[in-house]
């Protein structure tokens, strides 16, 4: 039987006046925003650090993780890594801003991928000097010099019509 790698028994800490205990999750995650994906490989890193509160249980520490954006202004895909801080309290009886705890234990990972996706750029760019997209001028299309066509005539008749009317 596997258990999820988030869930965490603290059954040691609740209510009870001990410090905290450090937890280490390394686990492979399928988190993803809009223009980033957390990548499974080097899978993403918890060091966080679990201890009792008043109706419930802090986590607090830092989650390291690589990540894959599409540039915002280029299009164009790359890997950055990072970490972030994270922080939350977990309640018997959650208020608004906390993570419930199911009898002795907390699952971890809501929290987390709430924390990590948090912690990313909203607007991912590869570099700070990216161009952004390159519009390729359609040279292709325009390859003909003016002098070797044959369905305008003379290039001198061009010339011509600029030049300003003889009196
Ligand atoms: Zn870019």
């Amino acid at each position: 039987m596997t258990r999820s790698p988030f869930l965490v028994d603290v059954s040691d800490l609740l209510g009870r006046d001990v410090p905290a205990r450090s937890v280490v999750i390394e686990v492979v995650v399928d988190w993803a925003l809009e223009m980033s994906r957390i990548l499974a490989d080097p899978t993403l890193v918890a060091n966080l650090s679990i201890g009792p509160v008043p109706g419930g249980i802090l986590v607090r520490g830092e989650v390291c993780y690589a990540v894959e954006h599409a540039c915002r202004r280029c299009l164009i895909d790359f890997v950055d890594d990072g970490c972030s801080p994270v922080a939350g309290l977990f309640e018997t009886d959650p208020g608004e801003d906390a993570y419930p705890i199911d009898g002795t234990t907390i699952d971890l990972e809501s929290f987390l991928r709430d924390e990590t996706l948090l912690g990313l750029p909203l607007l991912p760019i590869c570099k700070e000097s990216c161009e952004g997209v390159v519009t390729t001028p359609e040279m292709g299309l325009n390859t003909d010099s003016p002098g070797d066509s044959d369905a305008t005539g003379s290039p001198f008749a061009v010339l011509r019509d600029l030049l300003p009317p003889e009196d």
